[in-house]
């Protein structure tokens, strides 16, 4: 029998840095070897259904054991990791930490972080400080897979039928693009790929793009006077009109923001590109008014046509459609309870793949994985939060 964290390190060295210029799904071809992995993982548990499609997508089921009629529950996590550091990681551990300063392998140093104290005495895994660890999300992948062993064990306690999901690209935005609701077969789901032991979460942004065009008028700057108009002039007056405090370095919790994720322009021509978030969706709406109004102030100024906003809506709030189901929150704040875990309910600041899947008819609140420090080579997670999130998963569908 095979233990959480043995699995855990299993998967954490399977090379699987998802790529955004890849048009391919997969992305990279490391995330097939590790899909084939699980697959043989799963049916070597005797799960005889799980397989793997041809974009990546490992699919499973249990079926229901016991007479009681109980709703069919998914739980997906994805395969691929951060591209912020490179993804093989050699892992590390520390039997017992001692609640000072880590000291990776390579020299880096972990410390200052809140949440370390709390930490002492317990065994942890952490990178060899070159790597993200791939806690996001192999310790969701890791935790549902031994979910699976206990369920198939001869003494499992009843429960309904589970269906499992582990996607591909999920970094990059595309994990749920072409997930098979239909065939998966759940009522509802839960992507198990949050943080610190606990975390609860079923809100996240409301998402839109806009990129802003600036045709400007240029002429020798000998003779320009009172002609020219320099259009990369004019961006930065468009970029000073949005409000400097609504920036993501300056914002937390529910507010929301513009960001400005890159420009490019000459006297002739310029470009800004923004993305606007904001959990609540009137105030999204209001942000993209706001870059409507400084396009026709500045059109006024310098001429019909000048500036050109072109805005387009990313992902929703899914709280819109989980609020509609408060038995799937209730669910999972009774499995964390009834194994000591106090639920942590938060806004997410940014996207989800459940967003996307709770709009397409499967609602799909997360859960959290244990692990801390996600897409950097501070990553770390400890072992009995991995072991913890596997009680809490048989508690959550029996
Ligand atoms: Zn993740």
């Amino acid at each position: 029998m095979s233990s959480v964290k043995e699995r855990f390190l299993k998967y954490v060295q399977v090379e699987t840095t998802s790529c955004e210029a890849n048009g391919t799904c997969p992305s990279t071809p490391g995330q097939k070897e590790l899909g084939r992995l699980l697959v043989s993982d799963l049916q070597e548990l005797g799960i005889t259904d799980a397989r793997m499609d041809e974009h990546g997508y490992v699919y499973a089921s249990i079926p229901a054991k016991g007479v009681e009629p109980r709703p069919a529950i998914g739980l997906i996590a994805h395969m691929d990791t951060s591209d912020a550091v490179p993804g093989a990681t050699c892992p590390q551990i520390i039997p017992s930490y001692d609640g000072g300063t880590i000291r990776l392998r390579n020299g880096v140093e972990i410390s200052g972080f809140d949440f370390l104290p709390g930490l002492k005495g317990q065994e942890l895994i952490v990178t060899s400080g070159d790597s993200v660890l791939g806690a996001d999300d192999k310790a969701g992948v890791a935790e549902i897979v031994t979910l699976c062993e206990r369920l198939l064990a001869p003494d499992a306690p009843d429960h309904g039928k589970i269906c499992i999901g582990f996607t591909p690209d999920e970094e990059i935005g595309r994990g749920a693009d072409l997930f098979d609701i239909k065939n998966f077969g759940a009522d509802f789901a839960y992507t198990v790929d949050g943080g610190a032991l606990g975390e609860l979460e079923y809100e996240c942004f409301n998402a839109a793009s806009c990129k802003v065009t600036v045709k400007g008028v240029n002429i020798h700057p000998g003779s320009a006077k009172d002609q020219m108009i320099n259009a990369s002039l004019v961006a930065m007056e468009f970029a000073r009109i949005l409000p400097p405090w609504e920036r993501p370095e300056h914002t937390e919790g529910y507010e929301g923001f513009y960001h400005l994720t890159g420009m490019s322009g000459n006297e002739e021509s310029a470009e800004l590109r923004y993305i606007l978030r904001d959990h609540n969706r009137s105030k999204l709406e209001e942000k993209k008014e706001t870059m409507l109004a400084a396009r026709d102030w500045l059109n006024r100024r310098y001429g019909e046509g000048t500036v050109t906003v072109d805005l387009k809506d990313s992902y929703r709030n899914m709280k819109e459609i989980v609020e509609q189901h408060p038995e799937i929150l209730a669910r999972a704040e009774k499995a964390f309870r009834e194994n000591g875990v106090e639920p942590l309910i938060q806004p997410i600041r940014g996207g989800t793949d459940g967003a996307q899947l709770s709009f397409r008819g499967l609602p799909c609140p997360n859960l959290s994985t244990g692990g801390y420090n996600f897409h950097g080579r501070k990553e770390l997670i400890p072992v009995p939060a991995m072991e913890k999130m596997v009680e809490v998963l048989i508690s959550l569908v029996c």
